[in-house]
């Protein structure tokens, strides 16, 4: 059956205003950081065709980081599965892998830094703590602080406490990449972790240590992590960074009952798709549809993801 075509215009890449198109292209690097606690998922994917697509049109380059400072959760296996996929779709980083877990000296730094600027405490709240908080006020903690008024009790820094990082209040705005002027407040969830329970450094922590000790410029993800962002911005300039990375949310794929996709659904697994006899030009080219970047599916090389974005003229 033929397929009627339409023209398919390009994701807009939205600039700041006042921005020339040299200034938006000169955009230096971003990354696609997995984690290695599951397999490659159409998300990964969909996420990967906008982190070389939105690098092709700005002229970035890709470095991959594994993002494995989950200890606990964390798998060598893992870690080579997604390394065997990447390349089977043809999507080949500039630069990496690099590991978190491999040297924890900069999030020791990075704590260090903010406790001397009196920015982080011990907070003995558990995950219960929060949803009780939850119960009996009809929502979630949205902060700032923590529900048990933690920094104000001065607990000390045990190795089983959670180490919360006091980022105040207020909002914090930037021009997005793709979904243009957004802002929002930095503790909408309260204030990070950047240590848990388990003595782990967490992703609120090393994700903005990384993008700054890597001159990470252009971040893209997942528009379900847009709440975070702003926490990020600020956490950033805590830890001195004088210009914040930019940044491009795109949208999720959702499964058909509305849910968002997660690495539970197996049956979306890279490695099971290419067992079933998927081409990686299919598989991108689904992946680009189901975020809106292809108003239907067709297929699409690695190589060829940049001709989804276009830099906005003018
Ligand atoms: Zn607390």
């Amino acid at each position: 059956m033929e397929r009627p075509t339409r023209p398919i215009e390009p994701e807009a890449v939205r600039r700041p205003t006042g921005e020339t198109r040299a200034q938006a292209r000169a955009t230096g690097w971003t990354r696609f950081a997995p984690a290695p606690t599951g397999f490659l998922h159409l998300g990964h994917v969909a996420n990967a065709v906008a982190v070389w697509g939105l690098a092709a049109a700005l002229d970035a380059k890709v470095l991959l980081r594994i993002e494995d400072h989950d200890r606990e959760r964390s798998r060598a296996a893992y870690e080579s599965a997604i390394l065997e996929d990447l390349d089977w779709l043809g999507f080949a980083a500039d630069a990496g892998p690099v590991r978190q877990h491999d040297d924890p000296t900069p999030y020791v730094r990075a704590a260090d830094r903010l406790r001397a600027a009196g920015l982080i405490y011990a907070c003995a709240c558990t995950r219960s703590t929060f949803s009780a908080w939850a119960a009996d006020h009809g929502g979630p903690w949205r902060g700032p602080g923590c529900p048990g008024g933690c920094r104000e009790r001065t607990l000390t820094e045990e190795p089983w406490v959670t180490i919360r990082v006091a980022l105040g209040d207020g909002d914090e705005a930037w021009d997005d990449r793709l979904l243009g002027r957004t802002s929002g407040p930095v503790t909408a969830a309260g204030d990070p972790a950047i240590r848990d329970r388990q003595g782990n450094w967490t992703y609120a922590l090393c994700v903005v240590v990384d993008d700054l000790r890597q001159s990470i410029s252009l971040v893209v993800r997942g528009e379900d992590l847009a709440e975070t962002t702003p926490a990020q911005f600020r956490l950033a300039r805590h830890l001195g960074r004088s210009a914040p990375a930019a940044f491009a949310h795109h949208r999720l794929i959702h499964k058909a009952d509305g849910r968002k996709l997660s690495k539970a659904d197996g049956d979306t697994a890279v490695h099971e798709l290419r067992a079933l006899g998927r081409r990686p030009e299919s598989l991108i080219g689904q992946a680009a549809a189901a975020i809106g970047l292809l108003p239907e599916p067709r297929p699409i090389a690695a190589g060829d993801v940049g001709e989804l974005f276009a830099a906005r003229s003018g």
